[in-house]
C-alpha cells in the first residue's frame, strides 16, 4: 500500500463522522471557519532522523529551523499567515542540552522572524532516533483560502520560483558536501509567507499548494482533489537542474498554484512589482479528469516522472 493509499484509507474510515464545521483531511491544512470571515488553518508535519534529516549532516540549529519552515510551508499553501506552533520532541538520551538548546535557536529565530507564538507541545524521550513534530496555526479571510480542489479546465499551471535546488542539495548533501548553496537550499527552506497571502488576496489565482513531493507528484494531487487533468511544458519547468530533479525531488517548498488564463499577467505583473520574482507558467489544466500529460514541443513526451513517496 502506498502512502496516498494509506492516507485514503484513513480518511474514508471517518467519511462518516459529524466533521464539527473542520473540512477535514486532503488538504495542506484543515480549515475551521470563525468569526468576522475568518478562518483558521490548521496542519501537523514529522521529521524523524534518518529519513528526513541527518544528525550528522545538519546542525541542530538547521534542523530546529527546518521543522518549522516545511510546517510554515503548509500554511503558505492555504493563502494563509502562521500565528501559532505546538512542538513535540521526542529524544535519545544522548542528545546532549546543547543540541536541544541550538535546535531551540534555530527553531525560535524562524518563529520570532515569521511572527509565530510557541504555544505547547510535548516532550518524550526515544530508545534512538530523535523525531520532531510541529503542528501549526495559520489564519486568513475565508474567502482568500486557497484550496487543492478550485482548479479550472483552461487556469494556467504555475510555480512561483525555480525548481530542483534542494533534490540537487541533498545529493551535495548525501556526497558529502554540506555546505554548497544548494545543501544550504535543502537545510533551510525560505518561507514565502507575504507571497502566499498576497496570492491568497487574487481571486485569479484558483487552486494552491506547496511543493513538497516534486511538481510530478503534488500537480497529481491538484488533479485529484479538482477532478482535472494538466498538460505540463518541460521546456518551461524553470530550473538550473537536470529536468527529473526538478520534477521529482521534492522538498522545494516553493508554491503549485493555477491561475485563470486571462488573469494571469495582472497577477505575475503585479507579483513582481511586490516581491521582485516571477511567476512561471509550466503548463495547464484540461478537462480530462486524471491524466497527466507532459509536453517538449507540442508532442506528449514519453515520460513517467513520479514525485517523492515515502512507500
Ligand atoms: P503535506 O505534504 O501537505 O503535508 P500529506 O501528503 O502529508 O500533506 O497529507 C495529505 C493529506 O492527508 C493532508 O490533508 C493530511 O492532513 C492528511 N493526512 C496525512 N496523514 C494522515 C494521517 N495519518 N491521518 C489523517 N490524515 C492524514
Ligand atoms: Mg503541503
Amino acid at each position: 500500500m502506498t502512502e496516498f493509499e494509506l492516507i485514503s484509507k484513513i480518511a474514508s474510515q471517518f467519511s462518516q463522522c459529524d466533521m464539527n464545521g473542520w473540512e477535514g483531511i486532503g488538504d495542506d491544512c484543515a480549515v475551521l471557519p470563525i468569526s468576522d470571515g475568518k478562518s483558521l488553518v490548521i496542519s501537523t508535519d514529522m521529521l524523524v532522523e534518518d529519513i528526513h534529516f541527518l544528525r550528522n549532516a545538519a546542525t541542530p540549529y538547521e534542523i530546529g529551523y527546518k521543522s518549522l519552515a516545511v510546517n510554515v510551508s503548509d500554511v503558505c499553501a492555504m493563502g494563509a499567515r502562521p500565528t501559532a506552533a505546538l512542538l513535540s520532541l521526542s529524544l535519545p538520551e544522548d542528545v546532549m542540552q546543547e543540541w536541544v538548546a541550538e535546535f531551540m535557536e534555530g527553531f525560535s529565530s524562524l518563529c520570532k522572524s515569521c511572527g509565530v507564538a510557541l504555544v505547547g507541545g510535548d516532550t518524550t524521550a526515544s530508545k534512538e532516533r530523535v523525531t520532531i513534530n510541529v503542528t501549526i496555526i495559520g489564519e486568513a479571510p475565508s474567502q482568500n483560502i486557497k484550496r487543492r480542489s478550485a482548479a479550472k479546465a483552461g487556469d494556467l499551471v504555475v510555480v512561483n520560483d525555480k525548481l530542483g535546488a534542494s533534490g540537487a542539495g541533498l545529493r551535495d548533501i548525501l556526497g558529502g558536501r554540506c555546505n554548497t548553496p544548494e545543501a544550504q537550499a535543502h537545510k533551510m527552506p525560505r518561507p514565502m509567507i507575504n507571497e502566499a497571502v498576497w496570492l491568497g488576496s487574487c481571486s485569479q489565482v484558483h487552486a494552491m499548494m506547496d511543493i513538497s513531493d516534486g511538481v510530478a507528484s503534488d500537480v497529481r494531487h491538484i488533479m485529484e482533489r479538482s477532478r482535472v487533468g494538466a498538460e505540463i511544458e518541460l521546456a518551461h519547468i524553470p530550473t538550473d537542474y537536470d529536468i527529473e530533479t526538478a520534477l521529482c525531488a521534492g522538498e522545494d517548498y516553493k508554491l503549485l498554484m493555477t491561475i485563470s488564463e486571462d488573469g494571469f499577467d495582472r497577477v505575475a505583473e503585479e507579483y513582481f512589482a511586490l516581491f521582485g520574482e516571477r511567476l512561471y507558467a509550466i503548463g495547464h489544466i484540461t478537462d480530462s479528469c486524471g491524466e497527466l500529460r507532459w509536453v517538449e514541443n507540442g508532442k506528449t513526451a514519453e515520460v513517467d516522472f513520479r514525485g517523492f513517496v515515502h512507500y
